[in-house]
Order: structure tokens, then C-alpha cells, then sequence
């Protein structure tokens, strides 16, 4: 077993730059699990399958094949065998994640899959339920949020810098709606483990909330 640091938080907050540069600073590996949960719901929308088809998505559960790679010390999420990091990234997909995310089958292959992964090495983990349900023994557990309006303005950056057209009011909603669904759900909702370090990063640069998480780090593990 490695040494494990969870990051969980709501959409936006920040967790995915956040947790890529913890992990370059300590030369461990950064496991993105919402890119999981993007590449199932991507396959349940390319081959017809209806999220409220129970028995459906458990079947395809079965046939599911999602893998990890890395290249040039970034993660590539493979789904049958092929490369769809670029395509996961988009408002749509994130949204049907979300809905996905709720399923007990999609739970429990995905939160095998990532347990595996902290087995073989020391890991920096972001999502939501990482603290809490999939690695409850991590030995660093963050919360990271920020406001519902700092989040949909990073977003709306984000995908303005990508060339991609996208409306804030519309962004703002989405990240609303998602909050919403991924704190109510019934399994491994969104909260914060009793044992998490809050961090709201909202007036924090990013270097600034990644040197407090370097600093937890060493005043735990030294
Ligand atoms: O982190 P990201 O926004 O890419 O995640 C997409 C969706 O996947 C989230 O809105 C959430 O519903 C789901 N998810 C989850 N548990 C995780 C990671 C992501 O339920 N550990």
C-alpha cells in the first residue's frame, strides 16, 4: 500500500489542477475518477442505453472496459480500448456523469477499479466520495470547494480558452443542478469525511491551495 491523499469537492472547485500539481510536487501518481464516470455515461449515451434501464446499464456494466493510462505524466482514460480523454471533457457529458454516477452498478465497478490503483502505488485521488467511500484509510483527506459563482466563472474560462462557445448563466445552472444530484444521491454522496481538511478556495490562487496541501502533507507524514 502507498501513501494515499484524497481531494473530494463539487464540480469546478478546482480539484483536478489542484491534485495534478500535488502530485507532480511529490512525484505521486494523480488518479482522476470523474474521467471514469465521464467515460461510462459516454458509453451508455454512444450505444442507446437508457440510464433509467437498471438492468440495462448492469449488463453493460459487465461489458465495460475502462483503462488507465499515462503519457508524458498525464492520465488517458481508454473506454473498449480506445482513447476518449479529449472527448469526455464537455458540459454534456459531465452532466450525463452525473446521472450515471448514480447508479449502484457504475459505483461499485468504478470504485473496485480506483481502489486497485492505490494498491499498486502512492496516489493523489480527486472526486467525490474518495475520503469518505472509496479510500477511507487515505492518509490525507482534503475537501475543496469554492462558490457556486467562482466555479462557473472558472468553468466559463476554461472552455472559452478552448475555443468552445458556452453561455455563464447556462454553466452556472448546470454546476447547480450537479451539486444538487451529487450531494442527494442515495449511494456515496458528495460530503465532506469526518476526518477531511476543508479548503474553500474561492479567494486562493492555485499555488497558494496547493502549498497548503504540501503542508499538510509534511506535517503529517514527517
Ligand atoms: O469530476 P468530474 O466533474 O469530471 O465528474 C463528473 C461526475 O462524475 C460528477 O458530477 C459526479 O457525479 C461523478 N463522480 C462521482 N464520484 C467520483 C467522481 C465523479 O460520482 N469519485
Amino acid at each position: 500500500m502507498g501513501y494515499k491523499i484524497a481531494i473530494d469537492g463539487p464540480a469546478g472547485a478546482g480539484k483536478s489542477t489542484i491534485a495534478k500539481a500535488v502530485a507532480k510536487e511529490l512525484n505521486f501518481v494523480y488518479i482522476d475518477t470523474g474521467a471514469m464516470y465521464r467515460a461510462m455515461a459516454l458509453y451508455f449515451a454512444e450505444n442507446g442505453i437508457d440510464l433509467s434501464d437498471e438492468k440495462g446499464v448492469a449488463v453493460a456494466c459487465q461489458a465495460i472496459r475502462i483503462d488507465i493510462a499515462y503519457e508524458d505524466g498525464r492520465q488517458q482514460i481508454l473506454l473498449q480500448g480506445e482513447n476518449v480523454t479529449a472527448r469526455i471533457r464537455t458540459e454534456r457529458v459531465g452532466t450525463l456523469a452525473s446521472q450515471a454516477a448514480k447508479n449502484p452498478d457504475v459505483r461499485k465497478k468504478l470504485s473496485q477499479l480506483q481502489r486497485e490503483l492505490a494498491e499498486k502505488t502512492n496516489v493523489v485521488m480527486d472526486g467525490r466520495d474518495i475520503g469518505t467511500v472509496v479510500l477511507p484509510d487515505a492518509e490525507l483527506k482534503i475537501f475543496l470547494t469554492a462558490s457556486v459563482e467562482t466555479r462557473a466563472s472558472r468553468r466559463y474560462k476554461e472552455l472559452t480558452e478552448r475555443g468552445e462557445s458556452c453561455n455563464i448563466e447556462e454553466i452556472e445552472k448546470n454546476i447547480r443542478m450537479r451539486d444538487e444530484q451529487d450531494m442527494h444521491r442515495e449511494i456515496a454522496p458528495l460530503t465532506q469525511a469526518e476526518d477531511a481538511v476543508y479548503l474553500d478556495s474561492s479567494d486562493l490562487r492555485i499555488e497558494e491551495v496547493t502549498e497548503r496541501i504540501l503542508s499538510l502533507y509534511r506535517e503529517k507524514a514527517f
